[in-house]
């Protein structure tokens, strides 16, 4: 499986380094030109969520990344990631009311996000819980967004933390709030 991941800011090494660990043909995308080399998956990293998208922007990616999301391409993303595919992003400047499609991210998951969502106190942490069928998995969570609503019936919840959802599939996309690529923590990734 040729696996393309978006490597213009943030935690992209440690994407590219787990999929490689599942066997995957893994390139990087930094620039247009590298979306020739077609790919069965897109992985959208951690990072900064702001600075991701106004690089992809900048760089070009942004309208043909999209539109190849919503043609169907696989998608698997966390964190940073999950921002740029989320539908609506709760007190973004960026969107003047909640009808707006968001400009600098892409918008086509049916969920809404809350960035920074556990505060400073509890910026980074580990927690352990049933993913996808999984009954013990470990979830790591750095400066995480939250899954503040669910804004389809056929978005399917993967795994939740204090009653909100932390990952969910729909259609082409599964997308984490928290980091299976740093912990290693699902041994077969249901990217579908
Ligand atoms: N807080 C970051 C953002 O808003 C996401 C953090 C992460 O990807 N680890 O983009």
């Amino acid at each position: 499986m040729k696996v393309g991941v978006l490597s213009v800011q943030g935690a992209f090494a440690e994407m590219a380094a787990y999929w490689r660990a599942q066997g995957a043909d893994v390139f990087e995308i930094r620039q247009l030109a590298d979306l020739d080399r077609g790919m069965d998956l897109l992985a959208l990293p951690g990072g900064e969520s702001t600075v991701q998208g106004k690089l992809l922007k900048d760089l070009g990616l942004f309208d043909p990344l999209k539109a190849n999301i919503e043609g169907g391409l696989p998608v698997f993303a966390t964190c940073a990631g999950l921002i740029l595919l989320a539908e609506r992003i709760e007190g973004s400047q960026t969107l003047s009311t909640q009808t707006l499609k968001p400009s600098k991210w892409f918008g086509t998951l049916p969920v809404a996000v809350r960035r920074n969502a556990y505060g400073r106190q509890l910026g980074s942490f580990t927690t352990r819980g049933a993913f996808d069928g999984k009954p013990d998995v470990e979830m790591t969570f750095i400066r995480a967004p939250a899954i503040t609503d669910v804004l389809s019936p056929e978005v399917e919840v993967l795994s939740t933390f204090g009653g909100r959802p932390t990952s969910v599939r729909w259609r082409n996309a599964t997308a984490f709030t928290w980091h299976p690529e740093l912990t290693h923590s699902l041994a077969e990734p249901r990217a579908k």
